[in-house]
Formats: structure tokens, C-alpha cells, sequence
């Protein structure tokens, strides 16, 4: 670092990363990020940020950022102009849309406005009703979940009212490495107010060593069944909060066989322990259920966004003053996805089921936005034949990704250091997005590139800027009605003010877990890179894990004379993975844990999607 503090232009801006929505100062010297450091006075993060957030924002200036559109000619990407490069996208999707259609899919970091055109972009110029984000079945499962019992696709409380809890349940979540400035505010709450910590997980983690955490190890991919046993016992002995609740009896008789008793085999749960959670959360006043969301958590995410919404109820938690259900999503902008329905409709695709039409020849063209389905999503042969097969493929993005290797037309994106706009975190608060540094060589900002493509199609899409597209967008999402984009102050405005009431309050039964049984597990999920898109070109996290690896508990260590940094097999659905063995004590027996960032390992040759996949270990 060669600038001095006071050379510096300072932008107040939010971290591009995670739904956390810290935000930060970015330091600007001659047009280049130099630092970013936390400002007490913005935000909710009091001055926090994790490590990603305050060491990963090498990647803006990056060598690696792809500065000029390209096109695929004789089999070759080539630079091009962007007029070039916008007439091929644009005759590509009308052939395509005369054929049968074109699938878009979007990242979560995209800003609300650039959301916006994208749904006008997706309606009225290309006619694609297959648009989805980041996530796809899992944040639509999760979502319909809420939406069926609540009425509602976002956390009701706001973070500062976790800090006053005294119950907090978390499930499968481990919001230190997903969210670990929220991780924060757990352990705040844990150390300062005295709360009661509850963990339903597959994994001990961090906050299983806070003060009196009760920890439920649940076997893999069975939390949903701990939380239908707690439900089944609330309503058992009349502890539930049923007044003005729809669906008790209906309830009531579905989980007669979910009891504790029952459940506890399954899970592996002692039912005294359940039971005593359950009680816990329902005599407590203030209560917090905690849930994260994102691509590790696909597998029966409908199922168990509805189950904890059901809890949510059960326990008064969504009518208490300062606590909620949070849904926290795992990219910048994922609530602001969902608040502006960046969902299939009824007839449109979801994201894994736009892939697999693709790779069975029903969709003619794939538009990736700041999304490479090849690392972060389920199943990397399924998305490689779908990314092959498609007919014309266009990725707008900012790094050359995986998903580029097959593209016909590449559009160079902004990062969020870049940008303009709002972004809305995961305690539903609109904050603003300001840029920081001029796009790299001839990048265009996601929102210039949608307007570029809709004039080529002879739509109009232009505005003088984010506030006039912000005052259009509230037509779609009805939270942002009552809010001025020019009064965003720097602690941002939540939609729907503090405590967000629930439309209704129904409870919907869903079926129990449905376990596998084998001796080894491997489970898949974030650590300290999040989805790796940006850490894994940022030289901070690389430095603190340069390499993907497999971890084992300590029981599994012994057993095999494991030693750390040695290499074994892990081999599951029909494929092998090399890995370096790392050793730690938070996964029990059976269970192992392979972080799904890193490209060129590919957990995702393995994971299809599952909540846990049976692997065989060997040296
Ligand atoms: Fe950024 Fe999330 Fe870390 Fe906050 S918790 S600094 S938003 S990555």
C-alpha cells in the first residue's frame, strides 16, 4: 500500500459480497481501490467486517477482469466492438425466441435498478417468461415456503433486534462463515443479554462454543425433522401460540408421528433435548430463528423454509417485539432478487430446470449474468453438457469464468466498486451503492449493458440515472412505496419498518428428512469464500486458504490415521476427487465437509444437489 490516508477520495458504499450488507469506505487513489475500511457512523455492522469485506477487494483491480466484449468467431473468442458484440446478442436471442426461447440467469449482486430493467429487459424485449437468480429451486423453495405460511419472502426483524433476544435458534446455518459480521451479532447477543443459543446443524461450529449454546447435532440433511418434532411437541402440549393462526388441527394430526420420541432415531437428536429447545423457544419473549440460504442448502429447502416458519409462529417469534424469522441470503443483493421477483413464474423455468432444458435441447439460448453455474452450482457435468448443447450462449461478468469457456458472446460487467445504485441486505434495509472507480477499459455497468441490448431491439430502457429507475421500481416491489431514493441516509431505510408483520399466519404440514445411511457423508457449503466468484481472485482469502480441501472430525481422523495436508480420495455419484485432508473437531463420525468455491476442484462433481451424498474415502 504506497498512498497516504490523506491522498485518499473516500466513497461510502456497502461490501459487494455477502447479504449482510456492511457498509464501507472505499479509499481511491489515481482511479484504483487502494483500501476499504469500515465506518462506525454508516450501517448496521458498527464498524465490523469480516475478513472478506476488509481483505477481499483485490479483485476490482485485478489483472484477470475481462475489459473488452468478445465473440466467438471460427471457433475462437476474439475481441469486438460493443457494437459488434451487442448486434450478435441481440440477433442471437431473436432466433432463439423464433426457436424455443431463451433462459436468463442472473447472480445475486446485480443492484435492485439493474434487477429491474433485467425483469423489463426479460419481458418486453427478449419475451423469455424462464428468469431466475442465483440459487434457483432453493431460494424458490425456501421463498414459497415463507410465502404459504406467512405471506411474506423476507426476515420480519431487523439485526440491532437480534442483540435483544433471549432465545435464538439457528438451523443449519453457520453464519460465521456464511454472514460472520451477523455471526457477531449472535455472539453479542449470546455474551452481552445473556440469550439462550439453540443450533440445529449436521456440524459444531463456532457458535457452539458461545456461553451455554445448546447444540442439537442432528445426523446429515435432518434439521428439518428436529424442527417438525418441535413443532409436533409445542402443539402436543398446548405450549404453541396458536391465536388468529390458520391450519392447527390440520397441523397437529399431520405430525402425530413426528414426535421427539420418534424423530430422535432418525436424527440422532436426544428427544429430551428437543423437547427442552422447543420449550425454551416457546416460554422465551423475544425469539430469533435464524436461516440461511444458498446453493449448498437446495436439497428439501421449501420443506424447511415452511417447517421454520411454521416454528416461527408456533413460538411467537414473528409476533415478538425484537425478534423474527430472518431468511438471510447468501449474495449482496439476494433479498433485493426476491423483493423484485426475480423468480420463474408459473411458466418460466427455475435455474436448475433452465440447465437441464438446455442440455436436452428445449432451450435455445442461455444469457449468464455475473452467474458461473459451472463452479457454484450443483451437478458441474449436467451444467457443462446444458452450457455445450445450448445453441448460442451469451455471459456477462466480469472475471473470465468457467461458464465462459463455451460462451458465443462475452460483455465485460462493473464489480460493485463500480456501481450506482441501491442494494437491500437480509434484515430487508435499502442501502446505497456508490461507485468508487471507473469501469476497467471498455466494462460497462450491468444496467448501460441492458440498456445497450433493449435500444438493439428497438425498446427504450433509458434513464437519467438510479433515481429515476428506483421511483419506477416500487411498482414491483410494494415494501419500496413509501421510500425516496435521494433520502437513503447512510444507515439505509428498511422496508417495511423494524418488525414486518406477517399478511397471515397458516401453518402448512411438510414431510420429515428422508436420511441416507453410509458410512462417510460429505456435505458441502461456504467457508471464508462465500460462493468464490470474487474471493478466489482476491489475495486476501487466497492467502488465508489458498487450496480446497477435505475436512474430518477428530473420531474419523483416528480411525483412519489421517494426517493434515496428506491427500485421499473422495469418490461419490460416479466421480473422484484429490484432496488435502484438513483436521478439525466440529463434524461428528460419518460426516465430512468439502468447501464448494474452488473451480478447478469441483466438489460440485460430486454434490448433485443433495443435502448430504454418500462418498467413499480412501489413501
Ligand atoms: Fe461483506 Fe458480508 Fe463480510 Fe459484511 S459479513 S464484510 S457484507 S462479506
Amino acid at each position: 500500500f504506497k498512498a497516504r490516508p490523506w491522498q485518499l477520495k473516500e466513497v461510502d458504499t456497502v461490501c459487494g459480497y455477502c447479504g449482510n450488507g456492511c457498509t464501507v469506505t472505499l479509499g481511491v487513489l489515481n482511479n484504483k481501490v487502494e483500501t476499504i475500511r469500515f465506518n462506525d457512523k454508516n450501517g448496521v455492522n458498527d464498524g465490523n467486517l469480516c475478513v472478506r469485506g476488509r481483505f477481499g477487494y483485490s479483485f476490482i483491480n485485478s489483472e484477470d477482469r475481462i475489459t473488452r466484449p468478445m465473440i466467438r468467431r471460427n471457433g475462437r473468442l476474439e475481441p469486438a466492438t460493443w457494437s459488434e458484440a451487442i448486434d450478435a446478442v441481440v440477433s442471437g436471442f431473436k432466433k432463439a425466441g423464433s426457436e424455443k426461447g431463451v433462459g436468463i440467469l442472473s447472480g445475486g449482486r446485480l443492484t435492485n435498478e439493474e434487477f429491474f430493467l433485467l425483469k423489463k429487459l426479460a419481458a418486453n424485449s427478449i419475451k423469455t417468461p424462464h428468469l431466475d437468480h442465483s440459487g434457483g429451486e432453493c431460494y424458490k423453495g425456501v421463498t414459497v415456503g415463507m410465502r404459504q405460511t406467512l405471506g411474506i419472502a423476507a426476515s420480519t426483524g431487523t439485526y440491532p433486534q437480534v442483540e435483544e433476544c433471549d432465545a435464538i435458534l439457528s438451523i443449519r446455518s453457520d453464519f460465521y462463515e456464511t454472514h460472520p459480521v451477523f455471526g457477531m451479532v449472535v455472539n453479542q447477543a449470546v455474551k452481552r443479554h445473556d440469550a439462550q443459543l439453540i443450533l440445529v446443524s449436521d456440524k459444531k461450529g463456532k457458535f457452539t462454543k458461545l456461553p451455554h449454546a445448546q447444540t442439537l447435532l442432528s445426523k446429515p440433511g435432518t434439521e428439518l425433522s428436529v424442527i417438525n418434532a418441535m413443532c409436533q411437541y409445542l402443539l402436543a402440549e398446548g405450549l404453541a401460540a396458536t391465536e388468529g393462526v390458520e391450519g392447527v388441527d390440520e397441523l397437529k394430526k399431520a405430525l402425530s408421528d413426528q414426535t421427539p420420541a420418534k424423530v430422535a432415531k432418525l436424527t440422532g437428536v436426544d428427544a429430551e433435548a428437543i423437547k427442552s429447545a422447543a420449550k425454551k423457544l416457546a416460554e422465551s419473549k423475544n425469539v430469533a430463528i435464524l436461516l440461511a440460504y444458498g446453493l449448498p442448502y437446495s436439497a428439501q429447502s421449501a420443506e424447511l423454509g415452511t417447517a421454520a416458519a411454521n416454528l416461527s409462529i408456533l413460538t411467537g417469534a414473528v409476533d415478538s417485539e425484537k425478534g423474527g424469522l430472518y431468511l438471510c441470503g447468501e449474495k449482496a443483493n439476494s433479498q433485493g432478487a426476491l423483493d423484485l421477483n426475480i423468480l420463474p413464474g408459473d411458466k418460466g423455468f427455475g435455474a436448475q430446470k433452465m440447465l437441464e432444458a438446455a442440455s436436452d435441447g428445449k432451450l435455445s439460448a442461455l444469457y449468464l449474468i455475473g452467474e458461473d453455474p459451472v463452479v457454484s452450482y450443483p451437478d458441474r457435468a449436467k451444467v457443462i453438457k446444458a452450457l455445450e448443447k445450448v445453441p448460442f450462449l451469451v455471459v456477462q461478468d466480469i472475471f473470465m469464468t468457467a461458464s465462459c469457456e463455451e460462451a458465443d458472446v462475452i460483455l465485460p460487467a462493473t464489480s460493485f466498486a463500480e456501481k450506482d445504485g441501491t442494494f437491500t441486505n437480509a434484515e430487508r434495509r435499502i442501502q446505497r451503492v456508490r461507485p468508487g472507480v471507473p469501469s476497467p477499459g471498455e466494462a460497462k455497468t450491468d444496467l448501460a449493458i441492458f440498456s445497450l441490448i433493449a435500444g438493439r431491439f428497438g425498446d427504450q430502457l433509458s434513464y437519467t440515472g438510479p433515481a429515476a429507475i428506483f421511483a419506477e421500481l416500487k411498482q414491483e416491489a410494494p415494501g419500496y412505496q413509501a421510500i425516496e431514493f435521494d433520502k437513503i441516509g447512510p444507515q439505509g431505510v428498511v422496508w417495511g419498518g423494524e418488525n414486518l408483520k406477517p399478511a397471515f399466519k397458516k401453518l402448512v404440514a411438510v414431510e420429515g428428512s428422508k436420511p441416507v445411511e453410509a458410512r462417510f457423508q460429505m456435505v458441502t457449503g461456504s467457508a471464508l469464500y462465500h460462493s468464490g466468484t470474487l474471493s478466489t481472485h482476491a489475495k486476501g482469502p487466497l492467502a488465508a486458504m489458498p487450496e480446497p480441501y477435505v475436512e474430518f472430525g477428530a473420531e474419523d481422523a483416528a480411525e483412519l490415521a489421517l494426517k493434515e495436508g496428506e491427500t485421499v480420495a473422495v469418490k461419490g455419484n460416479g466421480a473422484e476427487l484429490r484432496l488435502k485432508v484438513k483436521l478439525g473437531k466440529r463434524l461428528p463420525k460419518g460426516l465430512v465437509f468439502v468447501p464448494y468455491h474452488f473451480g478447478d476442484a469441483g466438489v460440485n462433481q460430486i454434490y448433485r444437489g443433495e443435502s448430504s451424498v454418500p462418498v467413499e474415502i480412501s489413501k
